[in-house]
């Protein structure tokens, strides 16, 4: 197969789980359509009927794939479902989430967010016992890890699993009468606890508890299991004690600004940044601009911050998807174009400040710089309101390659150049920090932005090859 075949392990994604409502499938599904920023590629719910579980995934967005007749036939009072973020691979339904297996102690769902990055290992290990992998998920493997593992309760069996590996997960899993949620010990993906009524839910972030009218009760801890069953909500807490590393780029970039994460609402933190953008790299200027939507929490503090009026120069079309994800580089440059139009209006001989929240290849600033120029912006002054991106995510945010991550091996100045601006500034790795009183533990994880790596990876795990393809989905 050649490499667009390949694909990654699981990335950046949704999860949530409902217990003990009448319409589970709906809620999950209501859950997922508010979490669709975080995947676009697949969806899935699985709901337990009480007896068996009832699946149903598909490639696309959540409006699309899930028709009403279709929640229907979901029955049961528990859920679990997942959105899928795209990869760089071939979108493969049989990768999409919840997987369902049914083993020695009955059927199993399972959601994941995050990436497990020991899962080649583990695999191997794996495989050379005899084990057979369906897909090149990650979550495979923990699938094999429990069905393989002793003890009396689907729980004990869990945590056995997640103690053999390492890296970031936020997951649920369903059998036919229990929901069990985990986070890993240094909490780098986020979940939260919700009720809605008598029923729990839990969600990646509480912009889906809102869609729900679930009541936010709290983060689901660290390291902290949760058994829901008839019995009630269980909390364990099995996993040694480790230093807590939630992901900061949640914050930057990935969560719906509406949603509080780690405690914090997201707008406010990106507000908050823009302000010390400002504050860091102050320049003469007309008007400040965000680019929409990432940058608008961001533009707005800046703008503050500065005394500069905030205009819309750019305007989005909100039917385009994120560029970022779009499945090949030509699609990618084009899509920017696509998506963002310039307001000549605004900004005929003006100075322009453009807000973004972080600059990953250089290719989005440099067309918006082109495009700003083009409507007659006399000065264009790039604002990134995040530190360079230096190193790869592997911890569950779907970042490019080291290479293709500009900030690697280009200075600013050398980028400045190449996305065409006047200036460019980015804010200070002190200063991603500005949202936090100067006395709080520094508990996140910015390997992204410092390449300090929370958990040890081996460099650029080269994705896993499927050799097996649906005729739908394999390139002739
Ligand atoms: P680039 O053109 O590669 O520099 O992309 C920068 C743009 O991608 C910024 O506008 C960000 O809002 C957006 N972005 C940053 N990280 C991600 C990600 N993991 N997935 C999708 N888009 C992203």
């Amino acid at each position: 197969m050649d490499s667009d075949a390949q694909d990654r392990f699981n990335e950046e994604c949704a999860v949530v789980g409902v217990y003990g409502h009448a319409e589970a499938a709906n809620l999950a599904y209501l859950a997922l359509y508010a979490l669709q920023h975080r995947g676009q590629e697949s969806s899935g719910i699985v709901s337990s009927r009480g007896d068996a579980l009832i699946t149903h995934r598909g490639l696309g967005l959540v409006a699309d794939i899930f028709r009403p007749e279709i929640i229907q036939r979901l029955v049961g009072t528990a859920a679990i479902g997942h959105n899928r973020y795209g990869t760089h691979g071939e979108s493969l339904l049989k990768n999409a989430q919840p997987l369902v297996v049914e083993y020695s102690g009955g059927a199993l769902g399972v959601a994941h967010n995050g990436n497990i990055v020991d899962a080649d290992e583990v695999r191997a290990e794996l495989e050379e016992g005899g084990a057979i992998f369906q897909s090149n998920s990650d979550t495979e493997v923990v699938i094999h890890l429990i069905a393989q593992a002793s003890g009396e309760r689907l729980v004990d069996k869990v945590i056995k699993a997640l103690r053999k590996i390492r890296g970031a997960y936020s997951m649920v899993f369903l059998s036919k009468d229990q929901l069990i949620a985990a986070r890993d010990p240094m909490g780098f993906r986020p979940l939260v606890l919700g009720r809605v009524k008598d029923a729990w839910v839990v969600v990646s972030e509480t912009c889906a508890l809102d869609l729900m009218n679930a009541e936010y009760v709290r983060e689901v801890e660290p390291g902290e299991v949760l058994v829901i069953s008839e019995d009630g909500l269980e909390s364990l807490k099995p996993f040694p004690e480790a230093p807590h590393r939630q992901c900061v780029f949640e914050y930057v970039y990935f969560a719906r600004p509406d949603s509080r994460v780690f405690g914090r609402t997201v707008y406010s933190v990106r507000h908050e940044l823009g302000r010390q953008l400002a504050r860091e790299s102050h320049v003469e200027a007309d008007l400040v601009t965000p680019v929409p939507d990432s940058g608008v929490p961001a533009a707005l503090g800046y703008a503050e911050e500065a005394g500069i009026p905030y205009q819309l120069g750019l305007i989005r079309n909100h039917y385009v998807g994120r560029t970022f994800i779009e499945p090949t580089d030509s699609i990618r440059h084009f899509g920017v174009r696509v998506k963002l139009n310039a307001m000549p209006e605004l900004m005929k001989g003006k100075r322009v400040v453009v807000v973004d929240d972080s600059l990953i290849r250089g290719t989005t600033s440099q067309k918006i710089v082109a495009m700003l120029r083009g409507a007659g912006a006399s000065e264009v002054h790039m604002r990134i309101c995040s530190p360079p991106t230096i190193s790869p995510c592997y911890y569950g945010i779907d970042t490019p390659t080291r290479e293709e991550l500009v900030g690697s091996s280009h200075s600013i100045e050398q980028i400045r150049e190449f996305i065409g601006a006047d200036s460019l500034a980015y804010l200070t790795e002190q200063g991603l920090y500005a949202f936090q009183p100067p006395d709080e533990d520094r508990n996140f994880c910015d390997a992204c932005f410092t390449a300090r790596y929370p958990i040890p990876v081996t460099e650029a795990p080269e994705p896993r090859q499927l050799h097996l393809f649906d005729a739908s989905q394999a390139k002739v």
